[in-house]
């Protein structure tokens, strides 16, 4: 497996067409995995958006009192979401496309200026038009940097992919002995996203496409990583 890392591309703005850009620096080849971070396919479908424009409510700014937040932020992390799991010490919520995140993954770093940055409204349809206009059969995977529960430090994770599976059963294989595996869903395109997040960096690089080569894969799934409220137990307990 090889993974390379895109130079040269330009500070994204509303309209730049990112498939275009990358196809000029990089030779894609069918089976090549592209990882996006977030942060410039957001950039490109102009979710920008100025603080002044929200009008936070009651609920808003007390949630900004306790945590010591801009009510507007907050506001805005509200309107991105269908439920808050907690809001203290900081805003942990569920975006309105299936993924936890703090803050709803809205970014006030590598925007360049006052405005926020939403995350894409929906990062798996995005994905879809990326690898649509890739002129090869390839899969994109759009990633976050994000924090983990129980672990320390952040992570990359896929927030959207298209073109591949998003987990690996594993089920009904057999171990080193022969016996049955009962377990394992593995979340491929999560840690496809954490080596791309790994190589992207969170600073000035300049480095938003991460391409792997010599990945396998499954092509197609409508499994998701996203889970489901039914199969989750951890989200009950925290609305107390
Ligand atoms: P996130 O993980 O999606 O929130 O994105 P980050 O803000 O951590 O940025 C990931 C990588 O993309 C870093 O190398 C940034 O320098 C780079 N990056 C962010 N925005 C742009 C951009 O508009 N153009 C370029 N060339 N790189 C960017
Ligand atoms: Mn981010
Ligand atoms: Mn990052």
């Amino acid at each position: 497996m090889q993974g390379y890392v895109i130079r040269g591309l330009p500070i994204i703005k509303e309209g730049d067409d990112i498939a275009l850009l990358v196809r000029s620096l990089f030779d894609f080849q069918d089976g090549d995995v592209l990882c996006l971070a977030s942060t410039i396919v957001a950039k490109s479908e102009g979710r920008f958006r100025e603080l002044e424009s929200y009008h936070p409510t009651i609920r808003a700014a007390q949630i900004a009192q306790n945590d010591g937040k801009d009510p507007r932020f907050v506001q805005a992390v509200l309107d991105e979401s269908v439920e808050v799991l907690l809001d203290q010490p900081f805003l942990l919520v569920v975006t309105r496309f299936g993924h936890v995140g703090v803050n709803a993954g809205i970014d006030q770093s590598n925007v360049g200026d006052a405005r926020i940055l939403l995350l894409p409204e929906n990062p798996s349809m995005s994905a879809e038009r990326l690898r649509a206009s890739l002129g090869k059969d390839c899969a994109v995977i759009i990633t976050d940097t994000c924090g983990r529960p129980f672990r320390a430090g952040v992570a990359g994770v896929a927030i959207g992919w298209a073109g591949i599976a998003a987990l690996r059963d594993w089920r009904g294989e057999q171990d080193l002995h022969g016996k049955a595996l009962e377990i394992t869903l593995e979340a491929i395109v999560d840690e496809i996203a954490a080596m791309a997040n790994l190589l992207m960096g969170e600073a000035g690089d300049g480095t938003p496409a991460v391409v792997f080569r010599g990945l396998k894969y499954s092509r197609s799934g409508d499994c998701s990583v996203f889970m489901t409220e039914d199969k989750d137990v951890i989200r009950p307990r925290l609305r107390r």
